[in-house]
């Protein structure tokens, strides 16, 4: 896609450099290429989150009068684009990106003047309560148990990969507090302090060796009842509203970074003079991913479209999804098939260009292996590809 900018849009490119050039730091950057996955660390990702909220730029697809930036649809494509060619961190997008469209669009005034500052400010980092143990793919059959006491819900039972919650102050969670009618029917969507006394938080950790998410255990914790979203028994329909934002997150910038970095790798010259981009085979996927990042660059723009005229991203989100943890993984496939053994983690060597070793920055040699690990639960992880599809099928073609 050739997309060529006005004299306005040019300067706020500019801008956006210009921005970018001074904020970056060497530590920021190099926290973001040795990410193995999506989730940056608590730490840095709080020093980007604070740089982003001073220059009242945390918020860029918030409408302006909850703090957003304002901005237009192609200023939205500039910021996506200069960012992900600068690699700058990506924020959490528990509160950023789900929970507060979601109170924007379902809060009440009280529960959206307390919560969103916070977020804006990263004074509340959220994690998201949604699976059990046994519901995942049929989240409607969820079992977490929420019985009245006073003006409080008791919840006990447990929730599972959650991410973060190990650093998050705040929960949003989907809760039983009926079992009679529809398993919709009986579902509550709660806000809740994580330090409420009866949670426990476990970790779990990953095959690429990262702590990213926990089982969580409730015993007795008491929650207040104004914190419940929408009404009681009624949460489905929120919760369905903020999976949208969930999965409708955008990706394509990065790809196209992602593919150009990739090209270049295989532009390199290995030990025995030979270039991995005169292999037909290899170039040929490389020249495939490009149109299929194309496709996804499209399915974007109508969901930034959407979004900018203050709608929410609709069951087109879960094109997005697809398309997005698919792609993600067939980069990392293609790293490690270009680098071969130095996709391996520990090989320090693999950081030097020159050495042999046809690795243009750290980013595609130490953390390709547990990238490529980390990647795999992409497709699972807010919900799966092949549930995805149904959702495709069923909302979006009609079938
Ligand atoms: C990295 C990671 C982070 C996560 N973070 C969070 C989080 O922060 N908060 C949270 O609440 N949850 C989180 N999850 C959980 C995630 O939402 C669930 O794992 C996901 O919805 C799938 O549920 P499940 O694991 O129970 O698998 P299951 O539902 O048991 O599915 C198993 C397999 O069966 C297939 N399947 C199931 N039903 C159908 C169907 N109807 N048609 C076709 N195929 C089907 C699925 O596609 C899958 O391949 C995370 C998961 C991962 C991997």
């Amino acid at each position: 896609m050739d997309i060529s900018f006005s004299a306005e849009h040019e300067a706020f490119r500019e801008e956006v450099r210009e921005f970018l050039d001074q904020a970056l730091t060497t530590e920021l950057k190099q926290a973001a290429d040795f990410c193995p996955g999506i989730f940056l660390d608590y730490e840095h990702n709080m020093v980007w989150h604070k740089i982003l909220y001073n220059k009242g730029w945390i918020a860029p697809s918030w409408p302006k009068e909850y703090g957003g930036t304002g901005w237009d649809l192609m200023q939205r494509y500039i910021w996506t684009t200069e960012t992900s060619l600068a690699g700058t961190p990506s924020t959490a997008p528990m509160g950023l990106g789900m929970c507060g469209p979601m109170l924007i669009g379902h809060g009440s005034q009280a529960q959206k003047d307390y919560y969103l500052p916070r977020i804006l400010s990263g004074e509340d980092y959220w994690c998201q309560g949604y699976s059990e143990p046994t519901s995942g793919s049929d989240l409607a059959s969820l079992k977490l148990k929420a019985e009245t006491d006073g003006d409080d819900l008791v919840l006990n039972g447990s929730k599972i990969w959650t991410t973060h919650a190990h650093y998050a102050n705040r929960m949003f969670i989907l809760v039983r507090t009926d079992d009679n009618g529809r398993p919709q029917e009986g579902i509550t969507f709660l806000l809740l302090d994580m330090d409420s006394p009866g949670i426990t938080v476990e970790p779990i950790v990953f095959a690429s060796g990262t702590h990213e998410v926990n089982q969580v255990f409730f015993d007795n914790v008491r929650v207040p009842k104004r914190n419940i979203v929408g009404e009681e028994n009624q949460g489905w329909t929120v919760a369905k509203y903020l999976l949208e934002f969930e999965r409708g997150g955008g990706g394509a910038a990065r790809f196209h970074t992602g593919l150009k970095r990739l090209r270049s790798l295989a532009e390199g010259t290995n030990a025995s003079g030979q270039r991995l981009i005169d292999d037909p085979g290899f170039a040929r996927k490389l020249d495939e991913t490009g149109v299929q990042i194309e496709a996804i660059q499209f399915t974007e723009f109508r969901i930034m479209a959407a979004m900018s005229k203050g709608g929410s991203p609709g069951p087109e989100s879960s094109i997005m999804k697809t398309l997005g943890a698919d792609m993600g993984q067939y980069l990392s496939e293609l790293t490690v098939e270009a680098l071969g053994f130095y996709a391996s983690p520990h090989q320090p060597e693999a950081r030097t260009v020159g050495q042999n070793v046809p690795v243009i920055g750290p980013e595609d040699g130490v953390a390709a292996f547990p990238r490529y690990f980390n990647l795999r639960a992409s497709s699972i992880a807010g919900g799966s590809n092949e549930v995805q599809r149904n959702i495709v099928a069923k909302l979006v073609l009609g079938l």
